[in-house]
């Protein structure tokens, strides 16, 4: 069912990649500039990812044998340290998510390059290199980008959804390696009720929430795609919520023939693939549009 699947490691049948969005408190300020300091309960909130769950999450990992991707606002590596010493400690990956979970398409493309190199400079002095990979916050990738991603020598993005597996963003200015996902994996829509930003959704069980992303990996399994689910440790990392999780992992694992790996490891091994076999991974030219759509009537 899937046209173009790549081939993976060791003949595995699809590739693995758990994210985590740790963006704490970061969008609330973002959102709510004025007021979001008094909003006590909200920031306990977002602050239980950092100074609760990460803690969990790494020590599963751990547990599992398994290294992974967090993407971490820049501003949040300056307030949580510590979860990002945690993070690097147990050999996973830190990548960008931008400064404070800004969105790149609502600025201009000065504004985009300002806030990226600042996150960069961030990330560099935390963790001692520089990003490979970016997910726009809130999936708001704008039509400048993938150019300026490729300028600073990001070598993935993981903001899209255009396919089931890895796909390469095409410009003037060269390549990327697009690691894509869907809000069919991501953890906001099954539990995230926050009036605060005025995002409330029906709360769904830990087992409802994961037997959707357990379809996503098996359907994944089946054609030889790329699972990513998009979590947060504010939301997975809850304590039912994440028992339910490695429960998954454990399930993934049983079933063997998967690879399991940081986004970085797996934009490297499609990027080798493409050079390789021209023609075997699927370009795509960015950006989709420059401008709006112009549609005239015809009389
Ligand atoms: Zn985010």
């Amino acid at each position: 069912m899937i046209a173009n699947p790549p081939s993976w490691p060791n003949g595995a049948k699809c590739a693995v990649a758990i994210t985590f969005d740790m963006d704490a408190d970061s969008f609330l300020h973002l959102h709510r500039p004025s007021d979001s300091f008094s909003r006590v309960a909200a920031i306990s909130t977002l602050r239980y990812g950092p100074e609760i769950a990460i803690e969990r999450i790494v020590e599963s990992y751990k547990q599992f044998g398994i290294k992974q991707t967090f993407f971490v606002p820049a501003w949040c590596i300056e307030q949580y340290p510590d979860a990002v010493s945690r993070m690097m400690d147990g050999g996973h990956e830190v990548a960008h998510h931008g400064y404070i979970h800004e969105h790149p398409n609502e600025q201009t493309k000065d504004e985009e390059e300002y806030w990226l190199c600042r996150s960069i400079e961030v990330i560099e002095r935390a963790t001692g290199k520089k990003p490979r990979g970016s997910r726009s916050p809130l999936y708001n990738f704008s039509t400048h980008s993938t150019d300026l991603l490729i300028k600073y020598g990001f070598k993935y993005d993981a903001s899209l959804m255009g396919d089931d597996v890895p796909y390469i963003l095409n410009t003037t200015h060269g390549e990327l390696v697009e690691l894509p996902s869907h809000w069919g994996m991501d953890d906001w829509p099954p539990y995230v009720h926050m009036s605060d930003i005025d995002y409330t959704m029906p709360i769904k069980s830990p087992q409802e929430a994961i037997a959707v992303f357990k379809a996503e990996f098996d359907a994944m399994w089946e054609f030889g795609g790329l699972w990513v689910p998009v979590w947060h440790p504010f939301v997975s990392g809850r304590l039912a919520r994440w028992l339910e999780a490695t429960k998954l992992i454990e399930y993934i694992m049983c079933k063997g023939n998967v690879w399991f790996a940081t986004m970085e490891e797996i934009a490297k091994h499609i990027r080798r693939q493409h050079l390789d076999n021209p023609g075997s991974i699927r370009v795509h030219q960015m950006p989709y549009y420059n401008s709006p759509i112009q549609i005239t009537r015809e009389n």
